[in-house]
């Protein structure tokens, strides 16, 4: 199988490379252009600038009367390769630097009656005049230049400086290899650059991609890694969290339906022992059979209700849920549980002990707390001992009801029992009989407890039992008109 690499011009390492690539070029282009062009074309200008500079220093030098005027012109026509005259009245008064060659004098002296008429034309300006002339004797063509130093009429003394123009192209040609040069190195330089750049930009997100992909197969335990850069921080951080969140979500759905199978399972148990008891025994009995159908309806409205519950118990971990508070007798509801289990009582042995006050009236949910009485006393009766005991205790303690349900079962060690809330959870004690528990039970009495803001607990000696207790604040029958703000504070801890 072939592998073909995909060339994508929408990629940041690819616009990248664009980017910084025409900004190199633009730069190169722009100093060969500024260099080359220039230089030869604003060579001629600068030695206009140049010469019309030193005029104007040999005409402020003039008009002091410098005694040192001969000496200073001198210098400057050998320091800057010129050749200055002077001229009065038609006589030559200077000409500079001195020549044995008579040849430029004589050159030079064939353009001053030009000079001269330029100058006269502009008189009234005093604007200096220049033109470029060559002849055949030189390869280079000169500037000639005019002024007039004095135009008091009769004393005109004028000034005509000649400078050769060189030709540039040498120089041209050796800016040209530079250029060239540092041209290769720049762009080489922006080559290793920009390939540097490109892959340390691209780098991590390219990471973040391959992440977010296995994210997408539904690995929420990824982990997307940080840079330097805060952009890509900052990107890494958010995947990050919605990773978790994700994960979170994903594993409260899973929750749910292992709840809802879990809590389902005892009724649709109840429901099928009844039906079968009534087909097989109570089924000419009207008393019996009766008490057995109502086992039956009450086991179908709890298994309603806990289709509902169940609906919301990823909710209750995120605080989303409402708890529907109301004043309820503890002891009767209680009582209903333990009634649903009489068949146990009645067939398999069990013994059920109950002892309560009159009436336990406390302020909560009472659906949920009933759910978290099934499920003790569901975990009291697997786990129960030889002698198949539970006994369902409510006692009052200061202000609050307590309800205990123990059993003189296996038990469960000291050190596995802060684990037994944790979902998916069981013991590794030898259960007396096999049990059928998925672990769910008390992760969801843990969220109904904690929800109502209720002390719950655990007290357990291995080969002696458990007992599972939680307290619900005692309330006042006025306070059914005016419900009382849960707490604050949160329980204390499972102990
Ligand atoms: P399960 O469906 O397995 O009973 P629970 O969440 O109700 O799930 O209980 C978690 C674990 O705690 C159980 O598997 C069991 O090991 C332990 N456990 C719960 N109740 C009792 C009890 N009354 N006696 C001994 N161990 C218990």
């Amino acid at each position: 199988m072939s592998t073909k690499i995909k060339f994508d011009q929408n990629s940041i390492k690819f616009r990248l490379w664009l980017y910084f690539l025409s900004l190199v070029v633009g730069i190169v282009v722009l100093i060969w252009v500024l260099q080359i062009f220039f230089l030869n074309n604003g060579y001629e200008d600068m030695k206009v600038k140049e010469v019309d500079r030193i005029a104007s220093s040999i005409y402020h030098a003039y008009t002091r009367n410098d005694a040192n005027l001969t000496e200073s012109i001198q210098e400057l026509s050998v320091t800057n390769d010129f050749y200055v005259m002077m001229e009065s009245d038609g006589t030559l008064l200077l000409f500079t630097p001195e020549q044995e060659n008579i040849i430029p004098v004589y050159r030079y002296q064939n353009q001053i009656p030009k000079l001269r008429a330029s100058l006269e034309k502009s008189k009234q300006a005093s604007l200096p005049v220049y033109f470029k002339f060559s002849t055949t004797y030189e390869k280079y063509s000169t500037l000639a230049y005019g002024r007039y130093l004095d135009r008091t009429p009769g004393k005109e003394v004028l000034l005509y400086i000649f400078s050769p123009l060189y030709p540039v192209t040498s120089t041209v040609n050796i800016l040209k290899h530079q250029l060239l040069s540092v041209t290769t190195i720049i762009l080489a330089l922006a080559f290793i650059m920009i390939t540097y750049f490109s892959s340390r930009i691209t780098r991590p997100i390219k990471s973040i991609t391959n992440t977010a992909k296995r994210m997408g197969k539904g690995d929420y335990n990824v982990k997307f890694e940080a840079d330097s850069y805060s952009e890509i921080n900052n990107l890494a951080n958010t995947l990050n969290t919605a990773a978790y969140e994700l994960g979170m979500a994903d594993t409260r759905q899973r929750d749910l339906i292992a709840n809802v199978s879990h809590d389902l399972k005892t009724p649709l148990t109840m429901i099928r022992s009844y039906a079968e008891m009534i087909r097989d025994l109570s089924g000419d009995n009207p008393e019996k059979r009766n008490a057995h159908l109502q086992v039956i309806i009450d086991e179908t409205d709890r298994m309603n209700q806990l289709v509902s519950d169940m609906a919301s118990v990823s909710a209750m971990r995120t605080n989303k849920v409402v708890l529907d508070k109301e004043i309820f007798d503890l002891s009767s509801a209680a009582a209903s549980i333990l009634a649903s289990y009489q068949l146990l009582q009645e067939q398999e042995g069990y013994n059920f002990i109950f002892n309560t006050p009159k009436e336990c009236l406390v302020y909560a949910d009472k659906n949920r707390i009933e759910q978290v009485i099934s499920n003790l006393t569901g975990n009291a009766i697997k786990y129960c001992g030889e002698d198949k005991v539970v006994i369902v205790n409510i006692k009052r303690v200061g202000k609050k009801f307590r309800l205990e349900v123990s059993d003189h079962g296996p038990g469960i060690k000291p050190e596995e029992i802060p684990h037994v809330w944790d979902r998916y959870y069981k013991t590794s004690t030898n259960y007396v009989r096999p049990t059928s528990g998925t672990g769910l039970g008390l992760a969801i009495v843990k969220e109904i407890l904690t929800l109502h803001r209720c002390n719950y607990g655990v007290e357990s000696k291995v080969n002696k039992g458990s007992t599972f207790w939680f307290e619900l604040e005692a309330a006042k029958k006025e306070k059914e008109k005016a419900p009382v703000k849960p707490k604050e504070s949160l329980p204390d801890r499972p102990k």
